[in-house]
C-alpha cells in the first residue's frame, strides 16, 4: 500500500499545476499520469494564449515543462490509472490499474475530458482507419484528401481549420443552421477557400470496406433526403465527456457528467477536490485549468492543516 498526503489523479495543466503547488508545500504528491500523460494539450500544436510565452509554445513542450517543474520539487509520477476510488472512508483508498493501492489523506481529481463519439455502428473499430477525434494527431495523414468534420462548436472549427492545412477539401457537417462556436472562431471558416459547411445534416451511417472508411450516409434534417458523401476521413468535433467513470457516482456530478465544485475546487466530499476540464464545462482553457489546479492544491494543504492526518 502506497501512503501519501495527496494523490493527484490525471495530468494536464490542472494536475501538473496541482503537483507543483503540493510538492512545494512538502506534501510529496503522488501523481497518476494515466494513459495520456499531459492530457489534451499533448495532441495540440501551438498554444498561443498561455501567458508568459509571447511567441507561443507547443502543447507537448508546455506539458513537459510543467511535469519537470513538479518533479523538481519532489512530485512522484506513476504511469498508471485509477480504476476505483473508495471515498466514503478516510484515508481515501484508490485502486490502481497496475494492481497497487494508494491510501491518501486528500485527493485531487484532474482527469480531464475525452472526445465524444456519435455512437454509430463500427465508429470505434474504424478509429485509425478513417475515423478520428483528433485532427492535430491524425491530420497529417489526410494530405490532399477529402475529410468531413462533425460538429458546430469551437472544437469542430478548430479541427476543420487545422485539417484544411493538409486536406484538399474539408466539409463541416452540422446538425443545425447556426454554429455554436464563438464569433472569432466562426470567422475562421466563413470564406475559407477549403472549408464548406453542410448545414442541417446528421450522419446516419459510416461506409467502409477492408481499406477503411470511404463514405458517410447523411440525412438532411429538413428534407429528410439521404445521400452518401465520399470521404477519406471523418473527424469528431462534437465536444468532450468528463472522465469520471472510476468515481462510480460517489461524487456529485451535473447533468452533463461534470464534477460539481463549490468554493473553488471543493467537491461534495470534504478532502476531495477537482480541477480542470473534469469540473469545467465552460472555460476549458489551459490557463483556467492550471488556475483551478493551483486552487485545489492550496485547499488540500489547508484541509490537511485543519483536519490532520488519519
Ligand atoms: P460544444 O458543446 O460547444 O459544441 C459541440 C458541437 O457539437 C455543437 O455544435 C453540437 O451541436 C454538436 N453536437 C453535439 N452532439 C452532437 C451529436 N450527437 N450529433 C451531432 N452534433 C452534435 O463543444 P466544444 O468541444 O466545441 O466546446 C466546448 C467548450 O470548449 C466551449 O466553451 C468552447 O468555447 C471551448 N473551446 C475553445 C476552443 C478555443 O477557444 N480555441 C477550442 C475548443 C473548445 P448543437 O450546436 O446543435 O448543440
Amino acid at each position: 500500500m502506497i501512503k501519501t498526503d495527496v494523490v493527484i489523479i490525471g495530468t494536464g495543466p490542472a494536475g501538473f499545476t496541482a503537483a507543483i503547488y503540493c510538492a512545494r508545500a512538502n506534501m510529496l504528491p503522488i501523481v497518476l499520469e494515466g494513459h495520456e500523460p499531459g492530457g489534451q494539450l499533448t495532441t495540440t500544436t501551438d498554444v498561443d494564449n498561455f501567458p508568459g510565452f509571447p511567441d507561443g509554445i507547443s502543447g507537448p513542450v508546455l506539458m513537459e515543462n510543467m511535469r519537470n517543474q513538479a518533479k523538481r520539487f519532489g512530485a512522484q509520477f506513476l504511469q498508471t490509472m485509477a480504476i476505483k476510488a473508495k471515498l466514503n472512508t478516510r484515508p481515501f483508498i484508490i485502486d490502481l490499474e497496475n494492481g497497487e493501492q494508494i491510501e491518501a489523506q486528500t485527493v485531487i481529481i484532474s482527469t480531464g475530458a475525452s472526445a465524444k463519439y456519435l455512437g454509430l455502428a463500427h465508429e470505434k473499430e474504424l478509429i485509425g482507419k478513417g475515423v478520428s477525434a483528433c485532427a492535430t494527431c491524425d491530420g497529417f495523414f489526410y494530405k490532399d484528401k477529402i475529410v468531413h468534420v462533425a460538429g458546430g462548436g469551437d472544437t469542430a472549427i478548430e479541427e476543420a481549420t487545422f485539417l484544411a492545412k493538409f486536406a484538399s477539401q474539408v466539409y463541416l457537417i452540422h446538425r443545425r443552421d447556426k454554429l455554436r462556436a464563438s464569433k472569432p472562431m466562426q470567422q475562421r471558416i466563413f470564406n475559407h477557400p477549403k472549408i464548406e459547411i453542410i448545414w442541417n445534416t446528421i450522419i446516419k451511417e459510416l461506409k467502409f470496406d477492408n481499406q477503411g472508411l470511404n463514405g458517410l450516409l447523411v440525412e438532411n434534417t429538413q428534407t429528410k433526403e439521404t445521400t452518401v458523401r465520399k470521404t477519406d476521413g471523418f473527424f469528431l468535433g462534437i465536444g468532450h465527456q468528463p472522465n469520471t467513470a472510476f468515481l462510480d457516482n460517489q461524487i456529485t456530478l451535473n447533468e452533463q457528467g461534470f464534477i460539481v465544485t463549490q468554493n473553488g475546487p471543493c467537491t461534495n466530499i470534504p478532502g476531495v477536490f477537482a480541477a480542470g476540464d473534469v469540473q469545467d464545462p465552460y472555460y476549458r482553457q489551459a490557463i483556467s485549468a492550471a488556475g483551478s489546479g493551483c486552487m485545489s492544491a492550496i485547499k488540500a494543504e489547508k484541509y490537511l492543516e485543519e483536519h490532520g492526518r488519519i
